[in-house]
């Protein structure tokens, strides 16, 4: 199978010929080749963008919202085979791409066609006039995105970025570029105007690069690695373009004596190995209050080692393999050291004796808050474990380290939970839950974990410039 570029509506192989293997995860074998972009496809799908840009960003927000409404139907009819494409790609497990990837891919585009008929400007009324402020769509704008949520994610910065009424360009992950692909052939099946959406693939520094500083992009939007997110800030912030960057995350679980966990294991043991630990949400440090480690270790043990690793497309399946050989040997390396750092493997440890980048569900006990192994985001299914003795020592076990994406808070006392939500340095607390999302809420990270927020009227302010107006109503001097 060949996937191409998406430039101005049509299929584009890349100019030279170029391009790379894709890797079906649960058997390490090349399955497809993606075109490899350079400038080149940069150039010719930003003047596509730009070609564009007048007419969409004329459109009244009501027809933007109607071409997304549209585009999220058609995702829908296809929805089976972007699941099943999307399992082989990643890794996935089906189930999980097709009861809640796809869905929610599809449900980002909803969200923000309605967002394009419901968004407004501030205005303010002063003691002699009247101040409101127009806000306009940027123009092209470039969403570059990573494997772990390929549709998803993809999805996430597309949709408020047109609603917007700007154009895009978008790199998806060289590793995960299946459903990027379709979701171009999909827009080109029900006319979506050419040139609103571009999809150029290829590698980061040989695409993606290129894409951040052409000069006709106007903003960027970038979910990935922290050391990436890093080296675009620097490319971007002198040519003062609008960055928004979500990067990596070292989440804590903070489980107190007092809370419902009994109840509660599945979703616990969900935070920490969905995906293979693969979701920037995951919780991979869970902290405990020691009067209950011990009891509550074996039974998150016993939960982790019945989940079903193996074939993503076996409907048995709770967790597939990791995304990419170079996924694996990180965490393969990264339990090595754990190891070497003085951790007690409790469960797991181990790759499967199989084809493909499989690795057990893995805990590890008894290391210390500054090591290398609680401190660096690893990506897998690795969780470790650490004892607190107090609502004070959770906390500042909980905020060691750069990072500051997420945390989960589980008790039942309403005070402390409160208390550690304003406490916590991250921007997304969930308390007795995780991952509950709300669209309009904002989403990013602290420190490490990025810049600006996602999500709802952030998304849409990022993606327009806004003009102060000033008028004189009476009196003015
Ligand atoms: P990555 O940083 O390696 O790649 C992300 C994207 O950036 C890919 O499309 C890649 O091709 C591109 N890229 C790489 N180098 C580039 C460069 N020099 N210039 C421009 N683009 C470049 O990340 P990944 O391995 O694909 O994804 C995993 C990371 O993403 C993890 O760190 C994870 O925590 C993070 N992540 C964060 C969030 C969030 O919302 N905060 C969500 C999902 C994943």
């Amino acid at each position: 199978m060949e996937l191409n570029h998406w430039i101005a509506g049509r299929s584009t192989p890349s100019k030279d010929g170029d391009r790379l293997d894709v890797h079906e995860p649960a058997t390490g074998r090349v399955y497809a080749h993606v075109a490899a972009g350079g400038a080149a496809e940069v150039d010719a799908a930003v003047a596509a963008a730009r070609e564009a840009f007048p007419a969409w960003s004329a459109l009244r927000p009501s027809e933007r919202a109607r071409w997304l409404e549209r585009l999220a139907s058609a995702l829908e009819d296809h929805a089976p085979a972007l699941a099943s494409a999307e399992a082989r790609d990643s890794g996935k497990p089906l189930r999980l791409a097709r009861e809640i990837e796809i869905p929610r891919a599809i449900a980002n585009l909803r969200f923000f066609a309605h967002a394009a008929t419901q968004f407004a400007s501030e205005s303010h009324h002063g003691e002699a006039g009247l101040n409101y402020t127009l806000r306009s769509p940027l123009g092209v704008v470039a969403a570059i995105s990573p494997w772990n949520l390929p549709l998803y994610l993809l999805t996430w910065k597309i949709a408020p970025a047109l609603a917007a009424g700007n154009t895009v360009v978008a790199k998806p992950s060289e590793i995960t570029p299946w459903t990027a692909t379709l979701l171009g052939e999909i827009a080109a099946g029900i006319g979506f105007p050419a040139g609103v959406l571009n999809i150029v693939h290829g590698r980061g520094p040989d695409a993606g690069e290129p894409l951040v500083v052409h000069p006709d992009v106007k903003a960027v939007t970038f979910t990935g690695s922290t050391a990436v997110g890093r080296r675009i800030a620097g490319l971007a912030s002198p040519l003062l373009k609008k960055v928004s960057l979500e990067l990596g995350g070292k989440n804590a679980t903070l489980v107190f004596a007092d809370s419902p966990w009994r109840t509660h294991l599945d979703v616990l043991v969900r935070s920490a190995f969905q995906n293979s630990g693969q979701i920037c949400l995951c919780g991979s440090r869970l902290l405990l209050e020691r009067s209950i480690h011990d009891e509550f270790l074996a039974a998150f043990v016993e939960r982790a080692q019945a989940l079903r690793v193996g074939d993503p497309l076996d409907e048995a399946t709770a967790m597939g393999p990791l995304v990419s050989q170079a996924q694996f040997d990180k965490v393969v390396a990264a339990i090595a050291r754990a190891v070497d750092e003085g951790g007690r493997v409790v469960s797991g440890g181990r790759a499967l004796a199989r084809e493909g980048w499989f690795v057990e569900p893995t805990v590890i006990d008894g290391l210390h808050a500054g090591c290398a192994t609680n401190r660096e985001e690893i990506f897998g299914p690795i969780v470790t474990v650490q004892a607190f003795d107090d609502e004070a020592e959770a906390l500042a076990l909980a905020n060691t380290g750069d990072y500051g994406l997420s945390a989960s808070v589980w008790t039942r006392d309403v005070g402390r939970a409160h208390r550690l939500a304003a406490a916590l340095r991250v921007g997304m607390v969930w308390i007795n839950t995780w991952m509950q999302r709300d669209l309009r809420t904002p989403f990013g990270g602290a420190g490490a974990s990025g810049l600006g927020r996602e999500g709802g009227w952030e998304a849409m302010r990022f993606f327009t410039e806004p003009k102060n107006v000033g008028i004189c109503l009476e009196n003015c001097e």
